[in-house]
C-alpha cells in the first residue's frame, strides 16, 4: 500500500533529507586517492549521528555499513571496507540514508576521484541528467511509468542503459516502501502520482549492458560486463506546490 504523507510529515522528511544530503557533502569533501571506503563510511555515520539522526542502512536487512559505497563496475550495495582504497581515475558511488524522528531520507551520488576518463565523466553527467528527466515527469496525475520512460529514453539516446533489476521506491517510515519506481517504463502506466506521495528516484546507469550480478559477499552488485556504472538518487515529495526535492543540498554533483 502506498503511504500518503501529510504536510507535517513531509516537513520532517525535509529534515531527514537535509541530513542525508549533508552526509554526502561531508563524504565528497574527503574523496581523494588513498582514502578507504570505511573512512568515508565512518565520516558519514558521525555526521548523521551528530545531527540527532540514525543511519538508515546500518543493520537494514543486516547491512554492515552506514552507507553503500561502490566503485567503478560495482553498481550498488558495496560494503565499506578499510581494504577498499580509492585510486585516481575511479568513480565512486555513495548511497546514504538518514532516519530523523521516524522518517527516512535516501540519496546517492557518483563522485570522480581526481581526473577520470572522458567516458566516465559523460556517464556521470548523463546519470544526473536522467534523474532530472525523471523528476520532471513527477506531476500529480502522471503515472510511475512516465518517470521510468523519461529516464530510460534519455539514457538510451546517450548510448547507455538503465539497470532493471533494482529500482527506486516509496520512502517514509520505512526506507523502502511502495510503490516501486523503475528506471524504465511505459508512459501512462503504473500507479498514479498524487499529492502526499514521497518517492526515491534513483537511476543506476550502465556504460554497457543493463545486466548485473551479485557477488558472493551477498551484497555487492556489479555490471555483468565489467563496464562502469553510475548512480544518482534523491527523495522527492509530490505536493500541492509541485515536486520538492527533499535531499538536495546544493552539492553540485
Ligand atoms: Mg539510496
Ligand atoms: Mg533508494
Amino acid at each position: 500500500m502506498i503511504q500518503i504523507k501529510n504536510s507535517q510529515q513531509i516537513a520532517l522528511m525535509r529534515e531527514a533529507g537535509r541530513i542525508t544530503g549533508e552526509a554526502l557533502l561531508v563524504a565528497r569533501e574527503h574523496i581523494r586517492e588513498g582514502v578507504s571506503t570505511k573512512q568515508l563510511d565512518t565520516l558519514i555515520r558521525q555526521h548523521i549521528e551528530g545531527r540527532g539522526a540514525k543511519p538508515s542502512f546500518l543493520g537494514l536487512y543486516g547491512f554492515p555499513g552506514s552507507a553503500c559505497i561502490s566503485i567503478n563496475d560495482e553498481v550498488i550495495h558495496g560494503i565499506p571496507s578499510d581494504k577498499r582504497i580509492l585510486r585516481e581515475g575511479d568513480i565512486v558511488k555513495i548511497d546514504v540514508g538518514a532516519c530523523y524522528k521516524g522518517f527516512h531520507g535516501d540519496s546517492a551520488r557518483t563522485f570522480a576521484v581526481g581526473r577520470v576518463s572522458e567516458e566516465a565523466a559523460r556517464l556521470i553527467a548523463a546519470t544526473k541528467e536522467s534523474f532530472y528527466r525523471g523528476m520532471a515527469a513527477v506531476k500529480a496525475g502522471n503515472r510511475i511509468g512516465d518517470i521510468g520512460y523519461a529516464i530510460d529514453s534519455y539514457v538510451r539516446e546517450q548510448g547507455f542503459s538503465a539497470v532493471r533489476k533494482y529500482v527506486g521506491h516509496g520512502v517514509g517510515r520505512e526506507v523502502h516502501e511502495s510503490p516501486d519506481v523503475p528506471n524504465y517504463g511505459t508512459p501512462g502506466r503504473g500507479p498514479r502520482l498524487c499529492e502526499g506521495m514521497v518517492i526515491a528516484i534513483e537511476p543506476m546507469i550502465n556504460q554497457g549492458s543493463f545486466e548485473v550480478r551479485q557477488l558472493s559477499d551477498g551484497w555487492t552488485v556489479k555490471t555483468i560486463d565489467g563496464k562502469l556504472s553510475a548512480h544518482y538518487e534523491n527523495t522527492v515529495a509530490v505536493t500541492s506546490d509541485g515536486v520538492i526535492n527533499l535531499t538536495e543540498v546544493e552539492i553540485g554533483e
